[in-house]
Parts: structure tokens; C-alpha cells; sequence
């Protein structure tokens, strides 16, 4: 195979997609999961920040009330906890008053200016408001002086600090992440390859069991019942197998009764022209012995030509898509020219042939086979009865069937060989049947054309009494896939 064909192979294998579906469950969480710890490492480090600074102002608050810091901004206490907090979080603490003036700036840039920025607005109308600029690495939290116990809101803080430490803490849980990251991977690739092949095996084996046991149509069944998919697969397995014994049995049957029945001529022809030679060398044989063994020769050479011409019709109905001319056809017509043909051979007998038809019929058929399997039926009527009996074809029809029943007055058939009487060759006494000119095919071909034309064929028949055929066939043919 192709590398081209190998890798198409290996694609649609049901392996490989396992083994991507597997993949994906595994690593799409791996992948989100580095994002995740990171991120809300980094969020949730920021807001704790923030809540500590909020926290400490809060109660930063209660002083620069006390010392009234925002009317005059003078306070030891006051500036030292403000200091202290911006060395904190070496950051820088700007007190603004209700008037947007900045009263104090520990980086003593600002004082005396007036700010005007929408989270300071938000402030002092009682929102709490924190900005995280992670490109520039820091965090700016603003937060209320109120006064108690109206709780209004008279000043604020501004408070800007660097998360330097907030990135380098990330950063370091970031190689860590990713050392987790790389082991869980090499781990999940490894299972999903374990599991792909584990939930393929059943299918593998099957396939073993099958290839091994293929060609020889007598090995035991398989059974492969891990999945309810491979217990159907070997069961279909198994049960196709067991037809395709039975066809080879059969074909086998069949090779070796028709090399038999072929033979049965020849060896006595052989016989009788053996017995001719023998006599020859013993004196003149007389003209009428020469006559009736020839006469015998003729008969034995009628029967083998008769036995070819029947299996030919066979073969050529057992076809995958065997020839098949449909005509709309006037089946009491057809009927009326077969039992004229076969009217002068019961009469020899004395046998009687009537045609009961209730209704004019006119059904598509393949008017040779469908002459075929009818003439079988009232020539074994004829055939299989006793001197001056009868023999009755009566026609009917419904909406999309009509049928046809041959009845006959004849020595019938034995329950336990009905079943049989279809098969090619088989007949119910083989030396009658050979003795009056019978092949043991004309059933088997007048079932195979019934089947042809989607029909159905049943007999009914008590030993002594007589035999009914009933054949039923749709008046339209329809082909079947
Ligand atoms: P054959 O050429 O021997 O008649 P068939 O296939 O037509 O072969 O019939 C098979 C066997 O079925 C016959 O040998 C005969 O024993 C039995 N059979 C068929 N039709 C009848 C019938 N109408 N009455 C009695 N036996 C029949």
C-alpha cells in the first residue's frame, strides 16, 4: 500500500478518532486550566490588595476626621499614618477634599491642585471604585473619608501603588503551572493512546477471529462479546457463514447428482452397444435385435438431452440478474395454448383436462418461463396419474395477484417428501420417475420462474388421492432490488 493509502487507512481507523476525541477531552482542560490558575491568581491577589487598602484608609478615616485634616491639613499623626501607608505599599497616597482639592501628596508633587477624575466623582457619590492596569503594572484604589455617623462622604484617597511583586509571583506560579502542565499532558497522552487501543481491541480481534476462520467454511463459530457491536457483528458473521455452508453443500449435492444423472444415460447406452458387440462376435445378430437396442440408445440419448436442456433452463434462471422479457400477457389464452399441447399426451392415458377461468386476466410475465413452470405442473399432474383420471387448472385473480391451481387425481405425494420435491433432482421414486421420462428438475424449474416473477408456490397432497399446486403471481411485475 501507498504511504498516501497508509495514511488515509490510519485517519479513518476508528483507533484514530477515538484517540483525537480522547486527546481532546484530555488536553482541553489542561490548556484552559493554565489560563485559569493564572489569571485568577493575578485577579484575586489585586482585589485582596485593594480590600486590605480600603480597610486600612476606613479606619485611616476616624483620624483625619478627629484632627479636622481636611480643613487645615495639619496633623503629625495624620501625615505619619498616610506616610507610612505609601511605604507600604510603596505607592503614593494623595487625601483630596470635598472640593476636588489635593490636601495632601506623599510625593508632595500635588498639594494645593485641584483633581477631577470620574472614580473620585464616583467616591464621593458612594461607589467604591479600584483600577487595575496590569500593562502598567499597578493598581490605583480610591476610597471615602466619611464622617460619622451620617456617613458622608467628605474626602477621598486616592491611592496608586506597583504590582511588581503581584507579576513576579505569577510568573513563578506560571513555571510551575507549566511544569504541572507538561506532566499532566505526557500523562494524558499516554492514557488516551492506552485507552484508544483497549476500546479498539474487541474490533481488532473480530477481525482476527474472522480472517483466521474465513476461508474455512467448517470452522467453529466466533464470539466476540464485549460490545453489544461485536456480539451483532460476530452473530451476522457467523450466521452468513452458515449460508454460505449451506450453498456449498448444496452446490456440492448438486455437482454430484448432476455428474450422476448425466452418467445414468451413457452407462447404458455403453451397456447396450457393449451387449451388441458381445453378440456379434458369436454369429449374425438379427435386424430387429439391432433395431430395439438402437431404438433403446435413442431413448437413453432423448433423456440426456432432455436432462441438458432442463439444467441449461436452470442455470440460466439462477443468475444474479437472469434475462427476464415481461409482456402484458392474456393468461387464459396462454393457458388454453398449453393444455392444447399437452391434451393429446393425457389422452394416450385416458386423463381428462379441464380449464376453469372465472375472469379474463391480463398480468405481466415472461411469457417462456412463466409456460415453463405451468406445463411442469399439469405435464406431473399428467405424469403422476392413473390411466382415466383427471387433471383440473383452475385461473382466478384479485387486485394484484391471480393465481393459478392445478389439481390432479394422481397417487400424490408423501407428507415427508413435499418439503423436498422442489429441490433439483429429487424425486419421490426415482425408477417411476426415471421410468416415465422424468429429470427431477421440473419442480425446481417452475419454483425458480414462480420466483422470478415475485410469486409463491405451495402444494398440497395426501398419497393416493391426488396433488394441488397453487401458484400465485402479482398481475404486475415490479422489479426488486
Ligand atoms: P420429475 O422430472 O421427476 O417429474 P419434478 O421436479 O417435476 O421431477 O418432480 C419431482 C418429484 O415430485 C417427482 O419425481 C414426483 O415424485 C413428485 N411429483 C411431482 N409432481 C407430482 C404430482 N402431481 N403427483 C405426484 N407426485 C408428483
Amino acid at each position: 500500500m501507498s504511504r498516501g493509502g497508509k495514511l488515509k487507512q490510519i485517519i479513518q481507523s476508528m483507533h484514530f478518532r477515538v484517540l483525537i476525541v480522547l486527546l481532546l477531552i484530555g488536553l482541553v482542560p489542561v490548556f484552559l486550566m493554565k489560563t485559569g490558575i493564572l489569571n485568577g491568581f493575578e485577579n484575586q491577589t489585586v482585589s485582596m490588595r485593594a480590600a486590605m487598602i480600603r480597610s486600612q484608609c476606613s479606619r485611616l478615616s476616624a483620624d483625619i476626621i478627629d484632627a479636622g485634616y481636611l480643613s487645615d491639613g495639619s496633623s503629625d499623626v495624620v501625615d505619619k499614618e498616610l506616610n507610612q501607608i505609601a511605604e507600604l505599599y510603596s505607592g503614593r497616597v494623595i487625601l483630596v477634599n470635598s472640593r476636588f482639592e489635593i490636601i495632601r501628596d506623599t510625593y508632595l508633587l500635588d498639594v494645593g491642585k485641584t483633581i477631577i477624575a470620574r472614580e473620585l466623582i464616583e467616591c464621593f457619590q458612594g461607589k467604591d471604585t479600584d483600577y487595575y492596569n496590569a500593562e502598567n503594572d499597578f493598581i490605583e484604589v480610591v476610597c471615602p473619608v466619611r464622617e460619622e455617623p451620617t456617613k458622608t462622604v467628605v474626602g477621598a484617597f486616592i491611592i496608586s501603588l506597583p504590582t511588581t511583586d503581584i507579576i513576579v509571583a505569577r510568573r513563578n506560579l506560571s513555571r510551575n503551572v507549566l511544569i504541572l502542565e507538561a506532566i499532566l499532558i505526557v500523562l494524558i497522552i499516554g492514557a488516551s493512546i492506552y485507552s484508544s487501543r483497549l476500546l479498539v481491541r474487541p474490533f481488532g480481534k473480530v477481525t482476527a477471529m474472522m480472517n483466521s476462520g474465513g476461508t474455512d467454511l467448517l470452522s467453529d463459530d466466533i464470539s466476540m462479546p464485549e460490545y453489544t457491536e461485536t456480539k451483532l457483528l460476530s452473530e451476522a458473521y457467523n450466521q452468513m457463514r452458515h449460508r454460505l455452508q449451506a450453498q456449498e453443500e448444496s452446490r456440492q449435492m448438486f455437482v454430484s447428482n448432476v455428474s450422476h444423472e448425466l452418467k445414468t444415460p451413457m452407462t447404458s447406452m455403453k451397456v447396450l452397444s457393449d451387449s451388441l458387440i458381445q453378440q456379434a462376435e458369436f454369429g449374425e445378430v438379427p435386424n430387429e435385435l439391432y433395431r430395439e437396442f438402437m431404438v433403446d440408445i435413442g431413448e437413453e440419448i432423448d433423456r440426456e438431452n432432455k436432462i441438458i436442456t432442463d439444467l441449461l433452463e436452470l442455470v440460466k434462471m439462477d443468475r444474479n440478474s437472469p434475462d427476464i422479457h415481461i409482456e402484458d400477457t392474456n393468461i387464459n389464452e396462454l393457458i388454453g395454448l398449453i393444455l392444447k399441447r399437452l391434451r393429446p399426451i393425457a389422452a394416450k392415458r385416458g386423463i381428462e383436462i379441464a380449464l376453469e377461468s372465472y375472469k379474463p386476466i391480463i398480468a405481466q410475465v415472461d411469457q417462456t418461463k412463466f409456460t415453463l413452470a405451468v406445463s411442469n405442473l399439469v405435464e406431473n399432474g399428467i405424469k403422476y396419474n392413473k390411466d382415466n383420471g383427471w387433471v383440473h387448472i383452475s385461473l382466478n385473480v384479485d387486485s394484484t395477484y391471480f393465481f393459478v391451481k392445478v389439481q390432479d387425481s394422481g397417487i400424490g405425494i408423501p407428507a415427508a417428501d413435499q418439503e423436498q420435491i422442489f429441490e433439483r433432482f429429487y424425486r419421490v421414486d426415482k425408477s417411476h420417475s426415471r421410468e416415465i421420462g422424468g429429470t427431477g428438475l421440473g419442480l425446481a424449474i417452475t419454483r425458480q420462474a414462480v420466483l422470478m416473477h415475485h410469486g409463491a408456490i405451495r402444494v398440497y397432497s395426501r398419497e393416493g388421492e391426488g396433488t394441488t399446486f397453487t401458484v400465485r403471481i402479482p398481475l404486475r411485475y415490479e422489479e426488486q432490488e
